[in-house]
């Protein structure tokens, strides 16, 4: 258990107040399983990372190994050699937007979420492509980098155990699962609408895919079975130099 404190809380009134709440349900607190942080420093929940401002309003971002999974994926796109900017612009597209779209209620105006960095590189890169001029690398960057427009209620009040999420983008794919085959749904499920590869949730923006771990089409048993971003897909066949 995490008991996440409001600034004007103090802990050992909310421990005595917990602990009297479970002994009368004939329950006890574990101390060893119980941890206690301020919300002002800062702690992860359903996927997210929150802040608690002074004033008690809450502030989310992007937890910092999402944003490592979200940009290992760029990259393995951007030094890819088996196609053109032309082709990498259209793949990164989708995963930039879902990417933004997944995150759209946090705050993202740190220059870490600019995607500065990743866009200066990428830009390098396409403009090393002799067919290239700087105007029209400008423009293929335009492309794979697509702005999308974070809310400007960017402070959300948590509502006893509803997350401020629960309607908008939680289990997007729960809904969506019906528009793959069962096998693919059935996966979906097993991985919590997770993918095998790269680990970020699945969006809207991205296809889904079914993949067979041992590269054998026929083998339909259920361990053999993951469902990957549409990308992640191309990268763990390119990787392995196969082509099914
Ligand atoms: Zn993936
Ligand atoms: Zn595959």
């Amino acid at each position: 258990m995490v008991i996440i404190l409001r600034p004007e809380d103090d802990a050992t009134e909310i421990l005595e107040r917990i602990n009297e709440f479970l002994t009368e349900r004939g329950m006890k607190i574990s101390e060893k399983k119980t941890k206690i942080t301020a919300a002002t420093d800062g702690f992860d929940f359903l996927g997210w990372h929150f802040k608690v401002l002074k004033d008690g309003r809450f502030k989310s971002y992007p937890p910092v190994d999402n944003f490592k999974k979200f940009r290992q994926k760029v990259k393995n796109i951007v030094n890819c050699s088996n196609y053109g900017s032309k082709a990498k612009a259209e793949k990164l597209a989708p995963i930039v937007r879902g990417w933004r779209n997944y995150h759209k209620f946090c705050d993202m105006s740190s220059a870490k979420f600019s995607l500065w960095h990743i866009n200066h590189r990428t830009w390098k890169v396409f403009n090393k492509e002799t067919k290239n001029t700087r105007k029209s690398t400008t423009q293929l960057i335009k492309k794979a980098f697509p702005s999308v427009p974070y809310s400007e209620n960017k402070f959300v009040n948590v509502k006893g155990d509803k997350s401020p999420y629960d309607n908008d983008i939680t289990y997007w794919s729960e809904r969506n699962s019906k528009l793959y085959d069962n096998e693919t749904s059935k996966a979906l499920k097993r991985q919590n609408h997770s993918c095998s590869h790269c680990g970020l949730k699945f969006t809207s923006e991205e296809r889904v895919h079914l993949h067979h771990i041992d590269g054998n089409h026929n083998n339909w048993k259920t361990k053999n079975l993951v469902t990957v971003h549409e990308s992640c897909h191309d990268y763990i066949h390119m990787s392995k130099e196969v082509i099914f």
